[in-house]
């Protein structure tokens, strides 16, 4: 894809959040986009802060490293989500240049994020992680495990907190999984849901979604 492009499915998908935003009976700006540019190169990053996107994800702590702290000198709101699943030894980094990571969703890397903000002294905002399929090839926290995970995270980390995430299996129906996913987080009162990606964001909206992830349907096709 083009560069070029960018701009214009930017503005197409905005348009469509606030399409499936009215047909929900919701506000506007009650979900936020987080435009996910993993893969992609710096300079299509540019191109949508330029187009006034602030908001990226990226899944490796490494490759978004080496793309976003340099550009927070020329855009200081700039946001960056962590939203792959994280390794305890890149908890450090992940802090480092993170304003949340979507993923936690294990006590071994809890411990590792605490460790990391005493150390730095910063702590970024953070979502739990839940394996609504209970697929054991993915990452997130096991529902059946959920509960007693989020309570502890609560405890760790208090308003640190601020809602879940998940990815629902590929070849499901993802709305149940939406549903069950904003159950949990009103359960808890945590205000933030990130669910959606490309194919299936306004499904999420209409179930509650407050994030949601695209990536392909802005930057294009991935290589890896
Ligand atoms: C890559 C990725 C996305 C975006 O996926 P698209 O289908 O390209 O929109 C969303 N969430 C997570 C966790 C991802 O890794």
């Amino acid at each position: 894809m083009i560069k070029n492009d960018i701009p214009h499915r930017l503005s197409d998908i905005l348009e469509r959040i606030k399409t499936a935003c009215h047909h929900a009976g919701r506000p506007e700006n009650s979900v936020s986009l987080v435009a996910v540019s993993k893969f992609h190169p710096v300079e299509a990053v540019r191109v949508a802060l330029a187009s006034g996107q602030r908001l990226f994800g990226e899944n490796r702590v490494q490759e978004a490293a080496g793309k976003f702290p340099a550009l927070r000198a020329d855009y200081p709101d700039l946001k960056l989500h962590l939203i792959g699943g994280l390794q305890t030894n890149k908890a450090l980094e992940a802090c480092r240049i993170a304003d949340m990571i979507e993923s936690l969703d294990r006590p071994a890397l809890g411990l590792a994020l605490e460790k990391a903000a005493q150390k730095l002294g910063r702590l970024p905002e953070l979502l739990v992680q839940v394996n609504l399929g209970d697929e054991p090839q993915k990452y997130g926290v096991p529902l059946k495990d959920a509960r007693q995970f989020i309570e502890d995270s609560l405890t760790n980390f208090g308003t640190h907190i601020k809602g879940l995430m998940a990815i629902p299996p590929q070849e499901e129906d993802p709305v149940p999984h939406f549903r069950r996913l904003v159950a949990l987080a009103q359960y808890y009162h945590l205000p933030v849901c990130s669910m959606g990606m490309s194919t299936d964001f306004e499904a999420a909206i209409a179930e509650g979604a407050t994030i949601v992830r695209v990536g392909s349907a802005i930057f294009g096709p991935r290589q890896a």
